[in-house]
């Protein structure tokens, strides 16, 4: 067999579970048509796989692992109880009553190597819900029209399922791998606190070392019933608070004054909002604009190629930054005020007003001389700006450059006939940055196609994963770690 026969003979190994009766079926069979496969009859015919692992990820949403409080412990004992029947024994890292992760690991030697280990990292925990604006129930786990809904079925226990698939298709095949692989389900990950991967790593960090990781944070986009590129998250922005305080004379309403706070925050927060930092490319995202201006209108693509350059460049920027909020937050700080606070009965000016900044930073900027600039600002004695103490971590980015990087690129180029792959930073924060710290080239994929609509429903109503996406995400997901973990 020529190399490339053999590659196909190995993934399709990989794809097809112990007994499966399709294999000879599969043989000869085309892959599936580049982007989404168009019908979701084709899950089941072209992965096995993908068709097992949508059941777990049905039975995964059922268990309601909302935090706070969480209760991740439930889902990793259902996780240990799919790895069990494998013959791979998991381990529970207890975290907090009801609270626990799961870390499981196939060794590629004797003695754990963590210089060449790749870590698969998904979080169990998912956001609350506002039931009145949902059709079905979130946490049931409901299949219509081709979708997978329900709180968790694209963040995160989508990719938590597809980690799972990819880990299990490894195990099947027996392959002789090059590297250790590791499973990590994580807890805690949307409020970050005391059940995080934050803690994870102070107590477990032997179990989990490893040189790459493979987390949430980046996305296949779809448009106009196309894969248009795949962005690799590589880097992200760094989340912290401030609160605007004005303080004046409080007293009876009927008497007013020029000090009532209330009026002195409403003209903070105004020129807060009219604020915009300068902007600053970091290497990531210039890659970013370079590789996206090969597929958006003349128009918008001809700004991007220019954005860095000295004569058209601040232009440039002011384009892209009207054309986009997305662009906008990725070329520089913002601040957005998020909550206000004042009075306590209508006929009362109070002595205090309070505002709440969502402030994200780009890695390496500096906080203290972004809220020096907002004080300047401002510029009024009674207006107090305050660092509140939850920052979030500032972390380096993971290199570009790495053997890693390269199989994501390829696989997920391949995977979807030669779109783009474009290295990205979030503008939103992952668990990545804690990895990144711990020297971890850590990139992030959501590897499902999905429409801008789509993963806006994220943290959202009606979150929702098709199908079609989810079997397309398996399959991706177990190329790019088969690829880059099997000796062949
Ligand atoms: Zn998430």
């Amino acid at each position: 067999m020529t190399r490339n026969r053999v590659r196909f003979a190995i993934l399709l190994l990989l794809l097809c579970g112990p007994g499966s009766r399709v294999l000879t079926a599969q043989i000869g069979q085309k892959p599936p048509a580049m982007g989404i496969p168009a019908s979701n009859a084709l899950v089941g015919e072209t992965a096995p796989l993908a068709r097992e692992a949508q059941d777990w990820l049905v039975e995964l949403i059922k268990i309601n692992t909302t935090n706070p409080p969480g209760n991740e412990q439930a889902a990793a004992k259902y996780i240990a109880s799919i790895l069990a029947k494998e013959g791979i024994t998991a381990e529970l890292l207890d975290l907090a009553p009801g609270r626990s992760a799961l870390v499981a690991r196939l060794r590629s030697s004797a003695v754990p190597d963590p210089s060449k280990a790749l870590l698969l990292v998904a979080h169990m925990d998912v956001v609350g819900v506002d039931r009145t604006k949902w059709s079905v129930d979130p946490f049931g786990g409901v299949i219509k029209d081709g979708y997978l809904y329900g709180r968790g079925a694209a963040d995160d226990k989508g990719m938590l399922v597809a980690n799972l698939a990819a880990f299990i298709a490894l195990k099947r095949a027996s392959m002789h791998l090059n590297r250790d692989v590791i499973f990590l389900a994580t807890a805690d990950e949307e409020q970050f606190g005391d059940a995080s991967l934050k803690t994870l790593v102070a107590k477990y960090w032997d179990k989990l070392a490893a040189a790459y990781a493979l987390n949430e944070g980046g996305k296949v986009m779809v448009k106009n019933g196309k894969v248009q590129y795949v962005a690799v998250q590589a880097s992200e922005k760094v989340a912290m608070n401030a609160t605007v305080i004005a303080t004046g004379q409080g007293g009876h309403a009927s008497i007013p004054s020029k000090d009532n706070p209330v009026i002195h925050l409403a003209a903070a927060v105004q020129k807060i909002g009219d604020y915009s930092a300068p902007v600053h490319l970091t290497s990531i995202t210039r890659r970013y604009f370079e590789a996206l201006s090969a597929i958006e209108d003349d128009e918008i693509g001809k700004w991007m190629r220019v954005i860095d350059s000295g004569d058209r460049g601040e232009h440039a920027q002011r384009v892209l930054s009207d054309a986009n909020p997305l662009w906008n937050s990725m070329m520089r700080d913002t601040v957005a005020p998020t909550m206000l606070q004042a009075g306590i009965r209508n006929n009362v000016i109070p002595s205090e007003a309070r505002a709440t900044l969502n402030i994200r930073l780009l890695p390496g900027d500096s906080s203290e001389a972004l809220l020096a600039e907002l004080r300047k600002l401002v510029n009024d004695p009674s207006v107090k700006i305050e660092l509140q103490p939850d920052a979030g971590l500032a972390a380096p980015n993971s290199s570009i450059e790495t053997e890693f990087y390269a199989t994501i690129t390829k696989v997920s180029a391949q995977e979807f006939g030669g779109v783009p792959v474009l290295p990205f930073m979030s503008t939103g924060a992952t668990d990545s940055a804690q990895l990144r710290l711990h020297s971890v080239q850590a990139y992030g994929l959501r590897p499902f196609p999905l429409t801008e609509e789509d993963d806006r429903r994220m943290h959202g109503d009606e979150e929702r994963l098709p199908l079609a996406a989810f079997a397309k995400g398996v399959d991706l997901l177990t190329k790019i770690v088969a690829e880059f973990s099997v000796t062949h």
